[in-house]
């Protein structure tokens, strides 16, 4: 990744970093980046070593395209470089570095983690803060050791806001990434099943989560699902300041309400106002209440929230719809977990009057209660009395197997082992006025699906 920052000397950078200067102290950088062959202005190359490369292969290359100075683990001298580094570990370096950065500008963090929905949530803050404030926020999914450094490397002096998405499947991760980005105010939007491979509970998913607060500013406040069981758990247990939003509890102290859904939109009301998001789903409408939290206690009007939540529209890879011959196609294959694929069926119901047809994928990462975690999108399947149920994997068997136990109807019901017997089948069922879902993990490659359809 590349990324431009405002002008730090050397000598800033081996204090961050804890470093050794191998040479070069009156040097500064303009630019970090931890691929040879992309920099930018006075570059700092960041060599990290990956599962297949290792960046110290590839000083050449970066010197070639143009960095001016590295961080090493080797401690080497490298010819027409202007300055070098030494640095017990890079990858921690860079956050090093970022952490330092941060710290140098009056800019206000908002972080945000949970199991599902952080990235949409985090499009619809940034969306409402930057009607009012310069605001940026994490790229795509940059949400990691590596991405959240390049997006604190993104404020400048003349942001007031930066929005951090921080993700994780392991104990440790958020407590790192908090401790970098130092969030004035925090968001948990959910605590699902992602990664319970790695944390073995619900439980240990909220404890991950609940990390973040490590880095919390005095002062802060947390915005915390408040229709979430687990969540529920820290009402008047935390130090900071809380908003619980929700839907269905009604002690939340921010709620929405008349929740309309369509296929392609969503309104509802929050304190009496009007609302809508260009997203479908009774899911969205949390993530959308988030940001509409976070506006208000920016100092929002309505009016400016209102016009934030309609500006953002969705990136085309996490639920598209698309028209083929008719037929409507949710495509969702970006990623699947429990939470996100029974929100997804329930959007499936909206599209059209036609049949609904739901095409689930394996949702990896769930450990030992992976069986029981998609048996339970097969009982949702059978309850929402959706018409025809195609999987696609092993796993994904038992969610067919479920939705069977639970009244879906046998002859409506087909499992296969890959996408192109799911494609065979599809292009000689489609019909016109169809409503199709197409979701599961990444690792599934479901979006060959709809390409081929
Ligand atoms: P990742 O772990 O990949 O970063 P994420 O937490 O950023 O995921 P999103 O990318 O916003 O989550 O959404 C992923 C999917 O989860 C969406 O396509 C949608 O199906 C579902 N989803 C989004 N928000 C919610 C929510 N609040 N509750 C339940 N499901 C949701
Ligand atoms: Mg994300």
């Amino acid at each position: 990744m590349l990324g431009n920052i405002e002008k730090i000397s050397v000598s800033e950078i081996v204090r961050a970093t804890g470093g050794t200067l191998i040479f070069g102290e009156n040097e500064s950088v303009r630019s970090i980046s931890t691929d040879s062959r992309e920099t930018g202005e006075n570059c700092l190359y960041i060599p990290l070593k990956g599962e297949r490369f290792d960046g110290h292969s590839f000083f050449d290359g970066a010197l070639k395209s143009g960095a001016i100075g590295y961080l090493t683990q080797n401690g080497e001298k490298l010819d027409g470089y202007k300055f070098g580094i030494k640095v017990a570990d890079t990858k921690k370096a860079l956050g090093d570095i970022a952490k330092y950065y941060r710290q140098k500008f009056d800019v206000s963090v908002v972080a945000l983690t949970g199991s599902v929905g952080k990235t949409t949530t985090k499009e619809f803050v940034a969306s409402v803060l930057s009607a009012r404030f310069n605001t940026v926020k994490t790229q795509a999914n940059y949400n990691n050791d590596i991405g959240l450094p390049f997006t604190v490397f993104s404020i400048n002096s003349k942001t007031e806001i930066a929005v951090v998405e921080m993700g994780m499947s392991n104990f440790g991760e958020i407590s790192y990434l908090t401790n970098i980005a130092r969030p004035d105010n925090a968001i948990i939007t959910n605590i699902g099943t992602s990664h319970i491979e790695f944390l073995k509970s619900r439980e240990g998913i909220l404890k991950a989560k609940c990390e973040i607060f490590e880095g919390l500013k005095n002062g802060g406040t947390a915005f915390l699902n408040g229709d979430d069981d687990l969540l529920q758990t820290l009402s008047g247990k935390l130090e900071f300041n809380t908003v619980f939003f929700g839907i269905d509890n009604k002690n939340c102290d921010l709620l929405a309400e008349n929740i309309k859904l369509y296929p392609e939109h969503t309104e509802f009301e929050i304190s009496g106002e009007k609302f809508k998001i260009n997203l479908p789903g009774r899911h969205n409408v949390y993530n959308a209440l988030c940001a509409y939290a976070v506006g208000k206690l920016y100092g929002m009007t309505d009016e400016e929230i209102r016009n934030g939540l309609l500006n953002y529209k969705s990136d085309g890879i996490r639920q598209s719809i698309i028209d083929i011959n008719g037929a409507k196609i949710l495509n969702d294959c970006y990623n699947s977990s429990p939470q996100a694929a029974k929100s997804a069926i329930d959007v499936l119901k909206t599209l059209s009057n036609g049949r609904k047809i739901a095409v689930l994928g394996d949702m990896a990462e769930l450990g030992e209660m992976s069986e029981k975690y998609h048996r339970e999108v097969g009982a949702h399947f059978a309850e929402e009395k959706c018409d025809i149920l195609v999987t696609v994997g092993s796993m994904a068997r038992f969610i067919a197997d479920e939705a069977k136990k639970c009244g879906a109807d046998e002859k409506n019901v087909h499992s296969f082992d890959n996408n192109t017997e799911v494609c065979a089948f599809l292009k000689g069922n489609l019909q016109k006025g169809d409503a199709v879902l197409i979701k599961g993990s990444h690792c599934m490659k479901m979006d060959e699906i709809s390409k081929n359809l």
